[in-house]
């Protein structure tokens, strides 16, 4: 099938995706794809839900407040990937179901006062920094294991897992090293007693890799929906 399309962009990430499981002895069924539609429009997300795809990573809460409502019939999944500012809690308990950049706790506070008043919950990741660079968000791993025991206190936020960002970098090596200390943190947090299974990890550029290190999660979006015109 042809890379000039969006079915044909999907499947090549799809037999990648299975060829590094293969190439990690990895079960292709234990590796999620999120496919992320950020800066594409209603228009591109339909003709990714005629292909079958029902869940959708994306950066901005307005974003996501947009498209679902412009595919509201489709009662599509809508997950935050993105750093998120507490004053968006409301939009995010209204429009998504998942949140996997919770990295702080006045994130947590907001994010539960809102869904208890709609009650309702979700699932949410806990963002990790296990990059070097300043600019990359998420918890510093030492605050993690003392975050996911004050998470427990919030009932509508149901911890799936930890997720991360590796350092933008050609070094292989640089690469594993952040997806390895996410996988030695879940390790962690599950002997503690969290059920944070999930590690979502890898993008178009290094999923290979993440898979190689464990993930069981990872979010794509140029190499399916094509390069992106704005920078996000
Ligand atoms: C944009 C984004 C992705 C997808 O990036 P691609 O390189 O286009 O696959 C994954 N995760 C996060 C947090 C992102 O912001």
């Amino acid at each position: 099938m042809s890379t000039d399309s969006l079915a044909g962009r999907l499947a090549a990430v799809r037999a990648s995706i299975a060829a590094a499981c293969v190439a990690a002895g990895r079960d292709p069924a234990d590796v999620t794809l999120l496919p992320v539609s950020k800066t594409f429009g209603a228009d591109v997300v339909s003709e990714a839900v005629g292909l079958g795809l029902r869940r959708f990573g994306e950066n901005k809460v307005q974003e996501i407040q947009a498209k679902a409502t412009a595919l509201a019939a489709e009662h599509l999944d809508w997950v935050v990937i993105g750093h998120l500012q507490t004053n968006k809690a409301k939009a995010v308990a209204r429009f998504a179901s998942e949140v996997q950049s919770l990295d702080r706790l006045d994130l947590a506070v907001a994010l539960d006062k809102a869904l208890q008043a709609q009650g309702r919950g979700i699932d949410v990741l806990v963002q990790v920094k296990t990059a070097p660079e300043e600019t990359k968000s998420g918890l510093a791993p030492a605050d993690l294991p003392a975050f996911l025991d004050g998470l427990k206190a919030f009932s509508s936020l149901r911890v799936r897992g930890l997720m991360t960002l590796a350092e933008a970098t050609d070094d292989e090596a640089r690469v594993r090293t952040c997806f390895r200390t996410l996988y030695q943190l879940r390790d962690t947090a599950l002997q503690a007693g969290h059920p944070a299974h999930a590690l979502s990890m890898g993008m178009s550029g290094d999923f290979a890799l993440a898979i190689a290190e464990g993930s069981t999660e990872v979010r794509i979006g140029s190499a399916i929906f094509g390069a992106r015109t704005s920078k996000l």
